[in-house]
């Protein structure tokens, strides 16, 4: 496996590589787990090569936010990602990625006043942003991202759509902890006590789906009786509990076919986000 760091040198490699090799793209911030190398392993199943970049997008992080905090192993994570038979890992600096202030500014529509988007101005923006440079330095022909990250699949697919990339987005499943909990880089900056109470995020979205199978599909009051569910649980707080239609991510109307069941729950260092996606019966459909 391959580290570049430059910037330039990946594009130029990407411009060789590409033109004899089907590329799959996997973008990531590092601290790999399960959940990362699943992406990996389909990327590497499905294509000649795989590329992987590992990069702390500044531009996504609010001004409190947990930039300084994020964890970071790019020696264990060089591993896991040759394990996987990545081929070639990105890893450039920020200073490489942003030599200057930008003159463009992405600025997005729809997907993001909502969930994640709403309580972190800025942070789509800063994820379209990362992604558009990221896809045009790699060229990659699919690209794999998790649905532990719905909303940001969401985002992507319509990135993908409105500037006519050509690329092929997969969504993978969310991977979780034995006991649930999904697997995310930020569970490591949980206290015991927190690691102990965030299974109740899932465990309280399962619930709230349970009312649907039920054929109780009344979005305020599952709304509510997760959030009360969470509150009642843990020693953090809920940011949001919301159900709505996907990919869309419109409010729930009887023409919708896909449903997300999304929370975020702030703890003392740590936010940690989870979702379900499910029919109209409740059945899981991702
Ligand atoms: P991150 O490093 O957190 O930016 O995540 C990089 C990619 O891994 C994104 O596409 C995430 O959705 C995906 N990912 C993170 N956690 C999980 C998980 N538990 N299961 C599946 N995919 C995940």
């Amino acid at each position: 496996m391959q580290i570049i760091r430059s910037v330039k040198e990946m594009q130029q490699l990407m411009l060789q590589l590409g033109n004899e090799n089907s590329i799959g793209f996997v973008a990531t911030m590092g601290y790999f787990h399960e959940g990362h190398l699943s992406l990996m392993k389909e990327s590497v199943n499905e294509n000649d090569k795989t590329i992987t970049s590992i990069f702390v997008n500044p531009l996504q992080f609010g001004a409190n936010e947990d930039l300084d905090r994020y964890p970071r192993d790019l020696e264990n994570d060089s591993r896991a990602a040759e394990e996987a038979g990545v081929d070639i890992l990105f890893v450039p600096e920020a200073i490489d990625m942003y030599p200057s202030k930008m003159t463009l500014e992405i600025i997005t529509n729809r997907r993001t006043n909502v969930m994640c988007g709403k309580s972190r101005p800025g942070h789509f923006e800063g994820v379209a942003t990362v992604l558009i440079k990221l896809f045009n330095i790699v060229r990659p022909d699919k690209t794999y991202f998790g649905i532990k990250d719905a909303q940001q699949a969401s985002i992507v697919q319509a990135l993908i759509n409105d500037l006519n990339f050509p690329i092929e987005l997969v969504t993978l499943p969310i991977v979780r902890e034995p006991d649930g909990l999904a697997k995310s880089s930020r569970n490591v900056n949980l206290t015991v006590q927190e690691r102990q109470e965030a299974i109740w995020l899932h465990k309280a979205l399962d619930q709230g789906r349970q009312f649907v199978i039920d054929g109780n599909f009344i979005p305020a009051m599952i709304v509510k009786e997760v959030n009360k569910m969470i509150d009642d649980k843990i020693s953090g707080t809920v940011d949001y509990v919301e159900l709505l239609s996907y990919p869309e991510l419109e409010p729930v109307t009887d023409t919708g076919n896909h449903f997300i069941l999304a929370a975020a729950v702030q703890f003392s260092q740590a936010r940690l986000i989870d979702n379900l996606i499910f029919d109209s019966e409740g059945n899981l459909t991702r």
